[in-house]
């Protein structure tokens, strides 16, 4: 867009001089003109000058950066030294996407050495896979994976790049879209790509209220980031043939920030929700901290479960936020899910939907929850959880 002003029309009045909120309209020779390096394209000189002398007008859409890019890339993550499961996801649906764009898709793996990763990538999906090593590789860090990623799209330009949305991809990808004069969606929770290549990236907007799908019709590559359990891995497929392509990043960067410790945020022994098989999640209907420790008894009845909980629930201080189910929390795909005291908000109900088998405890029957329950127990949890966890332990010892 840029702000024209018709000289012949202009009547040198100064009113578009008085409304400019940043001083990008002057006078010179009797008639408005505008900087267009202060001008912000508000359109109040448009609307003030009593002349119409001044308009908007749209200038020529910027080119699409690289025209040249194909190809649909995935940032591959590890956690100790192994593929992480988001990756997986991921070089699953970049292949899904690739393929009906007529294009490859590809994995680039940052790591101290790539050992079987590559071949694990492969077998994953990927049609290629971008193998950089190297000491400075060993752990996260912003400015070393940005400089290096930039570099190398800047030699294979990617039609589009999937992140994981976890703590390393929320960092990585937004530096990187900036570097590169891209748009990035984040979070997105569906994904489909047109036979041209053009990647539509479907996420929440509005507080949750609406679905938003996004285009990013004139810049490559194409960006987004994807939480994980959104889509799901394929089985490795041994026989799956790609190319392994060795790139040496060629301007180095210092690294500013150095890692000084490691800690994990869940106890030793603790099972992350997004990988728990069974999860006893809980909301505001728990009524107390107290009421809320019942939860982990019925978990305990299980093996690779967990305890979640609502925001409200958090909010509440009854779990922590690592434990959130939701589109301000996590995603989690298990195949059992206890609703106890939850209501259903669409926020919740974003996090839990895809599980197998969802069993939900309320007292209200029109809770929401109950929209997506596979079983539902209507009631008060303090009189039906006790039940449930006496008839499963009766159950197992039968
Ligand atoms: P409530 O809505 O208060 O529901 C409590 C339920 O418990 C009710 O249905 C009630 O009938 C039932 N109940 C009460 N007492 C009992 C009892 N004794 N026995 C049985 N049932 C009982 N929420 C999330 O969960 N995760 C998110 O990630 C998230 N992100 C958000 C992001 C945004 C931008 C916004 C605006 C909101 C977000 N929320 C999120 C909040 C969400 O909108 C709801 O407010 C929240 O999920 C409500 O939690 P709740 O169901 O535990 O509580």
């Amino acid at each position: 867009m840029a702000i024209i002003v018709d000289k012949a029309k202009c009547i040198g009045c100064e009113s578009c001089v008085a409304v400019c909120p940043v001083g990008a309209m002057t006078m010179q020779e009797g008639k408005a003109h505008v900087d267009t390096e202060k001008c912000i394209l508000c359109g109040a000189c448009v609307n003030e000058c009593p002349v119409g002398a001044i308009s908007k007008e749209a200038t020529a859409k910027a080119a699409v950066t690289n025209t040249a890019g194909t190809d649909v890339w995935v940032m591959a993550e590890l956690e100790d030294g192994k593929l992480a499961g988001v990756t997986l996801e991921l070089v699953a649906k970049a292949a899904e996407l690739a393929a009906k764009a007529g294009e490859k898709s590809a994995a680039v793996l940052m790591a101290a050495a790539a050992d079987k990763l590559p071949e694990e990538l492969i077998a994953a999906g990927a049609d290629k896979v971008y193998v950089l090593t190297g000491p400075e590789f060993a752990e996260y860090n912003t400015d070393v994976y940005t400089n290096a990623f930039c570099e190398l799209a800047q030699a294979y330009k990617p039609s589009a790049v999937l992140f994981g949305a976890s703590i390393d991809g929320r960092d990585l990808a937004p530096r990187i879209a900036a570097r590169l004069h891209t748009g990035l969606c984040a979070d997105c929770t569906a994904l489909d790509m047109d036979k041209d290549g053009l990647a539509s990236w479907t996420r929440p907007a509005l507080g949750g209220n609406i679905m938003a799908t996004i285009l990013c019709k004139e810049h490559r590559p194409q960006m987004g980031s994807v939480r994980p359990k959104t889509f799901k891995a394929q089985p490795a497929a041994a026989g799956h043939q790609g190319e392994v392509i060795t790139f040496a990043v060629k301007n180095q960067v210092p690294q500013r920030v150095k890692l000084v410790k490691k800690e994990a945020l869940s106890g030793s022994g603790t099972i992350k929700i997004e990988d728990a098989e069974v999860i006893v999640a809980g909301g505001r209907g728990m009524g107390s901290a107290e009421n809320f420790k019942k939860l982990e008894e019925l978990a305990a009845l299980f093996e690779n479960s967990a305890v979640a909980g609502s925001r409200a629930a958090v909010d509440e201080k009854w779990i922590g936020h690592a434990g959130q189910v939701g589109q301000s929390g996590k995603t989690v795909t298990p195949k059992l899910y206890f609703a106890c005291g939850i209501s259903g908000a669409l926020q919740h109900l974003s996090g839990m939907k895809d599980a197998d088998v969802i069993i939900a405890i309320n007292k209200d029957p029109n809770a929401p929850i109950f929209q997506v329950a596979s079983y539902g127990l209507v009631g008060d949890v303090n009189v039906l959880l006790p039940k449930l966890i006496e008839q499963i332990k009766a159950f197992k010892q039968a």
